[in-house]
């Protein structure tokens, strides 16, 4: 399978900047607006790995599916209004800030032509994923409301566990994951394909967990919410046991347990600099060599396993 890894060329050749564009939009692909958790990080430390959170665009033959719409669906609505009429599907993990801050501003939504399925969890509390969406345009937190938005939102509750045909040959399976006030995991397969979004979990200390291991089990991608690294999550000064995110380290123990062909990091701490990923990178490839740490404008094609990623910005 040939593949070839951006974190393995030179950022300073001029052939490595394959346009974003290129291998994306045929078969099954997967595109990263959006890697980062908890809050946006933008800066001269960030510019590398991006400062956008959670959103991730996938594509499957005429189908275009997204996951969360942290700040990174701004950017990607940007790109659907070349596109228009969009028609796609949105579903979400849950509605933490950084999986929800981009909707109010994702502008494919205000026009009249488009239509959106929106897909999410009945919280805890009872409220459906329109509710909660609803609340956070309303005022005093945002000046437009919700039905404002003109194009054609079509709501739909998730039953966890009951996959959902998107058409013949895409089905989407879910699974609950373990976060504060829960979130749903999910794996999209399509023909011999799948890839696994597994975002926002925190792993169990004695086992690993089924779930995960359900919808990570023999993907062709498996993009995995590690936000802190083992010493971090461990921390005596400052443990992170409890909050709900998981670890590089456990990312590879899952990949490696449900044989997953490529693994994505994810939803990075927003302390984490662009050097730091490069360390970690490194770590993770030594123990898990087809990895790769999530960066905006990363595309992965699981069809013919080709990657293409955008510029680096150089460093001076
Ligand atoms: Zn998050
Ligand atoms: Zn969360």
């Amino acid at each position: 399978m040939p593949v070839s890894d951006p974190r393995a060329q030179n950022p300073h050749s001029s052939d490595r900047a394959t346009p974003m564009d290129k291998n994306f939009a045929t078969d099954f692909s997967v595109r990263f607006w959006g890697v980062r958790g908890s809050i946006p990080t933008p800066g001269s430390q960030t510019v590398e790995y991006g400062g956008n959170t959670s959103c991730v665009e996938m594509r499957l033959g005429e189908k275009r599916l997204i996951f969360d719409a942290g700040t990174g669906l701004r950017v990607l609505g940007m790109d659907l209004l070349k596109q228009m009429p969009v028609e796609a599907y949105l579903f979400f993990s849950h509605t933490h800030w950084d999986h929800i801050q981009g909707f109010p501003f994702f502008v494919p939504a205000f026009i009249k032509i488009n239509t959106f399925y929106i897909y999410g969890t009945i919280a805890p509390d009872g409220s459906t994923v329109q509710h909660r969406l609803n609340d956070q345009m309303l005022h005093p937190n945002f000046p437009v409301p919700l039905q404002i938005m003109g194009a054609d939102l079509k709501f739909v509750d998730i039953n966890v566990g009951k996959p959902i045909k998107i058409s013949d040959d895409i089905v989407v399976e879910t699974a609950l994951l373990n976060h504060p006030g829960e979130a749903v995991g999910y794996r999209v397969n399509w023909h011999n394909y799948s890839a696994a979004y597994v975002s926002d979990t925190e792993h169990f200390p004695d086992r690993l967990d089924e779930n995960v291991l359900f919808l990570a089990r023999n993907a062709d991608v498996l993009i995995y919410d590690a936000t802190y690294s083992d010493e971090e999550y461990h921390s005596e000064k400052s443990s992170k046991v409890g909050w709900g995110h998981s670890t590089w380290q456990e990312a590879v123990k899952v990949a490696k347990a449900a044989n997953v062909k490529r693994l994505v990091i994810f939803h990075h701490d927003p302390l984490h600099n662009d050097d730091y990923m490069d360390k970690i990178g490194e770590q993770v490839a030594e123990q898990f060599p087809n990895s790769l740490i999530a960066r905006e404008g990363l595309s992965i094609q699981l069809s013919s396993a080709s990657i293409s990623s955008p510029p680096v910005p150089q460093k001076d």
